[in-house]
């Protein structure tokens, strides 16, 4: 192992993308992940440009192609018949926005990402090894890890989601607790041969509804439809040890699914198998960063889902953090502030962006009505053109 690494907590698609921009950068970096393994769990995430753009520049896009779907456009379509309200015309990203848009399972994104930073001779990822402290000083970081004896390292960036320790320890705000946003994410693969031929076409599909939506897209060669519906609920118990594992019981989904067209309650009907999710968000703060220490992805920003941009703007980050230690070789301290500086007003402008969306998704009556008839209004460029300062970056 090379001396004085960068040491990343966490190999999340953040963890991993600090990675491979840390190693560009010319870093040896250790990442330590808790899990005993990289499991298969998540499910489709959708990748804008201002994602795809930055794993093409480490390399990863190659084989994250090989495993993911580039739909032709996002359609957003009425709760109750299905009808189109409005397109965006994602299969013309690479001419719009410089770069592909596409939707992947998590599980290969991550794929893509570990196969890119096995083939580095500077990243090393350890798994079963959970952070558990650290001691920082002007000198590096001694990180202690649970069970295996403490590693020295020159700099620690935790990506270690949504209940960081590492933000935790930073205590860069208080009061500072994961906030519950009021809404469950319920999440399935419907197997192709239990979708309606419509939905194996390759369009996202949004169908919205009065305090519910539902996203649903092919993936894997269309041999599976990722489904996520989004729906107001209660949860209280943020310790739940993984909120992935947590199973859903259809029949309450399908209670908020009345008067939705007949192809989505049957779809529900169909799904195999319903995972519940509750969605948190973090504080928006104004640093991320202190001295040697920092916070990146669900870490520092962890936003509702309703512009798909949580693991894009981890990878923004990780583009960030890799040029800022170019800039800075020789001082990890000044390099972790730049990235700091570099990325808050964004991610955290990101993160409004994103609460936001979710109120327009969620509105009933005249309000939804007006929504419709002005999407309806500005039509396909008008709606592309909601995005570029998004995916432009
Ligand atoms: C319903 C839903 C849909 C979404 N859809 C999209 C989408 O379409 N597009 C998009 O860009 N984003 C999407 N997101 C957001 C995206 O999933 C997250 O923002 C992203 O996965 C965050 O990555 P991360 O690496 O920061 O955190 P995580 O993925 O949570 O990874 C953190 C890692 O750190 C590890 N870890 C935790 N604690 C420790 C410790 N003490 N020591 C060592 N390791 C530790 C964990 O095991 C984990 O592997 C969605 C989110 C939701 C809820």
């Amino acid at each position: 192992m090379a001396d004085n690494p960068v040491i990343v907590a966490g190999a999340g698609v953040g963890g991993l993308s600090a990675a491979l921009a840390l190693a560009a950068a010319g870093r040896y970096v250790v990442v330590l992940e808790r899990a005993p393994a990289l499991a298969e769990f998540g499910a489709g995430l959708q990748l804008a440009a201002n994602a795809t753009r930055r794993l093409a520049k480490w390399g990863a896009l190659d084989r994250l192609r090989e495993l993911a779907t580039a739909p032709e456009a996002v359609d957003l379509r009425a709760a109750r018949d299905g009808a189109v309200i409005a397109t965006v015309p994602v299969g013309e990203s690479e001419q719009r926005w410089g770069s592909a848009y596409l939707v992947a399972h998590r599980a290969d994104l991550l794929t893509a990402l570990t196969e890119t930073a096995a083939a580095s001779p500077s990243i090393e990822i350890r798994l079963g090894c959970s952070l558990e402290g650290w001691h920082a000083d002007g000198d590096g970081v001694l990180v202690h890890i649970e069970g295996r004896p403490d590693l020295k390292g020159a700099a620690l960036v935790g990506a270690d989601g949504l209940r960081s320790r590492v933000r935790e320890g930073l205590a860069l705000t208080t009061p500072d607790a994961p906030r519950y946003s009021g809404r469950t994410s319920w999440r399935a693969l419907l197997p192709a041969a239990s979708a309606p031929a419509a939905m194996l076409a390759p369009r996202s599909n949004l169908w919205l509804g009065a305090g519910a939506h539902l996203v649903h897209y092919p993936l894997r060669q269309a041999s599976v439809v990722n489904l996520v519906a989004v729906v107001e609920d209660e949860w209280t118990d943020l310790d739940t040890p993984d909120f992935w594992a947590s199973h859903g019981n259809a029949g309450f989904l399908a209670s908020r699914f009345q008067g939705w067209s007949d192809d989505i309650r049957a779809v529900i009907a169909a799904a195999p198998e319903w995972r519940r999710w509750p969605l948190y968000e973090r504080k928006a703060i104004q640093t991320w960063t202190r001295g040697r220490v920092a916070i990146l992805g669900d870490a520092a920003h962890a936003m509702a889902p309703f512009l798909a941009q949580g693991a894009a703007q981890a990878i923004e980050d990780a583009d960030a953090l890799g040029l800022a230690f170019s800039a800075h070789p020789r001082d990890e301290a000044a390099a972790l502030d730049a990235y700091s500086r570099a990325r808050v007003a964004r991610a955290n402008r990101v993160q409004r962006a994103s609460r936001l969306q979710g109120i327009v998704y969620h509105l009933s009556g005249p309000a939804a009505f007006v929504r419709d008839r002005t999407m309806r209004a500005i039509g396909r460029e008008g709606m592309a053109k909601a995005s570029d300062w998004i995916y432009r970056e």
